[in-house]
C-alpha cells in the first residue's frame, strides 16, 4: 500500500496541466464561435463536452489525485467545463434564433397574392343530369311543367286513379302535412303536375314534369326518401304504345348513346293502363357480357314505368277519352345519375362531398 502523495504536482497529470485546460478551453471556444449552424453546433457539442472530450478526460482524472489536489483541480476542471457549457447554450440560442428567422422568411406565405387555383364551383349533377332530360324533351317539342312539392291528396291519388284503400296512401309510404284531415301530402310523384296541366290547359299536351319526389323510405345505398323524377305526358287524338316505345328510345339513345333502346314489360299501375315497366339495353355491356355488373348479365337495366294514360284520369281531368289517348312514363333521375357516373351508393350525391360535384358536374 503506498502513502498518500503530498508532493502532489499538477503538471505530473497531463490532463489536468492549467495550461492544458485553459487550452482545452480556448479550442472549444474558438470551435462553438465558429459553428455557423445547429448541426456544426452538435459536432463542436460532442467533441468539446462529450464523454471523449479533452475535458471530461480530466474531469475523470481528479478522481485518481490525492485528496489535497482534488479540490484545487476539481475547481478549475469545474469552471472550464463551466465555461464551455455557457458558450455551447448562448451559441445554441443564437442559432435557433436565426434559423427561426429565417423560416419566418423563407417560408412566409403572402396571403395577398392572388391566387391562380381558385376553384370553380360546380352545380350539382343531380341537377344537370334532370335538365339533360328535359332538353331531350323540348328537343321533341315538349314542355316542361311545374307543380308543388306539397299537393292536394286530390291531385297525387284521387284524380290519377289510385282507390282510397290502395297502399300507397298509407302513412308509412307517404308523408302527410299535420293537420292530417287538411288532405296535404308531400308529393310522393310528379304525376300531379300532369293532372294539373291536362286541367289547365287541356288536350292536345305534351309536357314533361322533373321534380323532387318524397316517400317514407329510409335512407340507403338505393333508396332515399327526397329524390327526383322527370316525367312525361302526351295526351293527342291517336296515341298508341307505338309513339311511347319511340319516345322512349329516342330517349335512352339521347341519354345513353346510339342502338340503346328500351324494352316493356307487362306491369300495374292506376294511372296507366296498360302499363309497363321500361328496361333500358345496359349501354356498358349492350347485352353481350354475361359478367357485366351494371346489368348483372342480363342486358337490361331496370330504367322506370310508363304506359297509356287510364281512361280514368283522363276522365277526372276534364279530357274525353273517346276523342283523346295519352301515354306517361317517369324515371328516377337519381337512378339514371347512378348509371352514368357508375356511383355505387345513392348517398354520394347528396353527401355535399364537393369531390362528387366536381367530378360530375360538369357537362362537356
Ligand atoms: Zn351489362
Amino acid at each position: 500500500m503506498s502513502g498518500p502523495n503530498t508532493q502532489y504536482d499538477p503538471v505530473e497529470v497531463a490532463a489536468l496541466d492549467p495550461a492544458a485546460i485553459e487550452q482545452a478551453v480556448q479550442g472549444a471556444l474558438a470551435a462553438i464561435t465558429a459553428a455557423s449552424n445547429l448541426d456544426e453546433l452538435k459536432t463542436v457539442r460532442t467533441a468539446h463536452q462529450g464523454d471523449k472530450s479533452p475535458l471530461a478526460l480530466a474531469n475523470r482524472e481528479i478522481g485518481a489525485l490525492p485528496p489535497t489536489a482534488k479540490a484545487e483541480a476539481g475547481k478549475r476542471v469545474g469552471q472550464a467545463r463551466g465555461q464551455v457549457g455557457a458558450a455551447l447554450k448562448e451559441r445554441q440560442s443564437e442559432l435557433e434564433a436565426e434559423r427561426d428567422e429565417r423560416i419566418l422568411v423563407e417560408e412566409a406565405v403572402d396571403v395577398t397574392m392572388i391566387s391562380g387555383r381558385n376553384p370553380l364551383g360546380r352545380r350539382h349533377p343531380t341537377e344537370l343530369m334532370g335538365e339533360r332530360i328535359a332538353d331531350i324533351l323540348v328537343g321533341m317539342g315538349w314542355e316542361i311543367a311545374e307543380g308543388p312539392e306539397v299537393e292536394a291528396e286530390w291531385f297525387v291519388f284521387d284524380a290519377l286513379n289510385f282507390d282510397a284503400d290502395h297502399p300507397a296512401r298509407q302513412m308509412q309510404d307517404t308523408f302527410y302535412i299535420e293537420p292530417a284531415d287538411a288532405g296535404l301530402v308531400l308529393r310522393t310523384h310528379t304525376s300531379p303536375v300532369q293532372a294539373r296541366a291536362m286541367l289547365e290547359r287541356g288536350a292536345p299536351l305534351y309536357i314533361g314534369c322533373l321534380g323532387r319526389v318524397f316517400r317514407t323510405d329510409e335512407l340507403d345505398a338505393t333508396h332515399m326518401p327526397a329524390f327526383h323524377q322527370i316525367e312525361g305526358l302526351a295526351v293527342d287524338e291517336g296515341l298508341t304504345m307505338a309513339h311511347l316505345k319511340g319516345t322512349l328510345d329516342r330517349m335512352a339513345t339521347e341519354l345513353f348513346g346510339e342502338g340503346i333502346v328500351t324494352r316493356l314489360r307487362p306491369s300495374y299501375f292506376p294511372f296507366t293502363e296498360p302499363s309497363a315497366e321500361m328496361d333500358l339495353r345496359c349501354f356498358v355491356c349492350r347485352g353481350e357480357d354475361p359478367d357485366c355488373r351494371a346489368c348483372s348479365g342480363t342486358g337490361w337495366i331496370e330504367w322506370g314505368g310508363c304506359g297509356m294514360v287510364n281512361q280514368n284520369v283522363l276522365r277526372a281531368c276534364n279530357i274525353d277519352p273517346e276523342k283523346y289517348s295519352g301515354f306517361a312514363f317517369g324515371m328516377g333521375v337519381d337512378r339514371a345519375l347512378m348509371f352514368r357516373t357508375g356511383a355505387a351508393d345513392m348517398r354520394e350525391m347528396i353527401e355535399g362531398d364537393v369531390r362528387f360535384n366536381n367530378q360530375f358536374g360538369m357537362e362537356i
